[in-house]
């Protein structure tokens, strides 16, 4: 697959007003400044695709990119801003786990967690919804290049070690990534083109 052909389709304001559901579809989801946009531009190798600045609060939206007639790559809104309101956070999270309960057409999820503080709440909750639905997550630890080599390394084996213990590997991968260094990407394009295949 080439992820550079991606263009932008459609911006939907709630999972119910997603296009149809058909083909083959990605979900990126992640805490605000998780690196989710940075990320999405970076494979696509467009840095106007996903915006990069966003506004704290503001009504938020997915966003449909497509590959092909049948495949898209979905960028979910950003999580995790103080400013919005509980109800707002809460109308989220029941969006959210609807999506990655009945979308028929979702392979995977792709969860973007910053390297230096994997696993936050948000995050937990995330792959306990696709767990649930066995749906297949595969966590890239952004932003790798904030930290030595060494600590970043040991974080991995330690996400692993966690996912492992958690009994869940078969299911839910790790990976490090630097949009700023361009590392990871080959990685997450073969995770990709397993989950798009059709
Ligand atoms: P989003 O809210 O998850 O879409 O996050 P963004 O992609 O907008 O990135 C949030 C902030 O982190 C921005 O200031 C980016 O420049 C920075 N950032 C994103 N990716 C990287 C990376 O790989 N390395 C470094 N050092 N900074 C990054």
């Amino acid at each position: 697959i080439k992820y550079s052909d991606a263009i932008f389709t459609q911006s939907a304001p709630s999972i119910r007003q997603c296009p149809a559901d058909s083909g083959a579809e990605v979900a990126f989801a992640g805490r605000s400044n998780a690196g989710k946009s940075s990320a999405i531009n970076t494979l696509c190798q467009n840095h106007k695709l996903a915006r990069t600045s966003k506004t704290p609060g503001r009504t938020q939206l997915i966003n449909f990119f497509a590959l092909s007639d049948n495949q898209h790559l979905v960028d979910l809104p950003g999580y995790g801003f103080a400013k919005v309101p509980l109800a707002m956070k809460k109308e989220w999270e029941k969006h959210l786990s609807e999506y990655l309960a009945e979308r028929q057409c979702l392979k995977g999820l792709i969860l973007l967690m910053d390297v230096r503080h994997p696993m936050q709440e948000f995050d937990t909750m995330m792959l306990n919804w696709a767990i649930e639905g066995e749906m297949p997550v595969h966590i890239l630890l952004t932003k790798a290049d904030k930290l030595k080599k060494g600590p970043a390394q040991n974080t991995l084996l330690k996400v692993r070690k966690h996912l492992k213990d958690a009994k869940v590997d078969d299911l839910v991968s790790a990976q490090l990534f630097s949009s700023l260094k361009k590392t990871g990407i080959k990685e997450l394009e073969n995770t990709l083109d397993n989950w798009l295949r059709i």
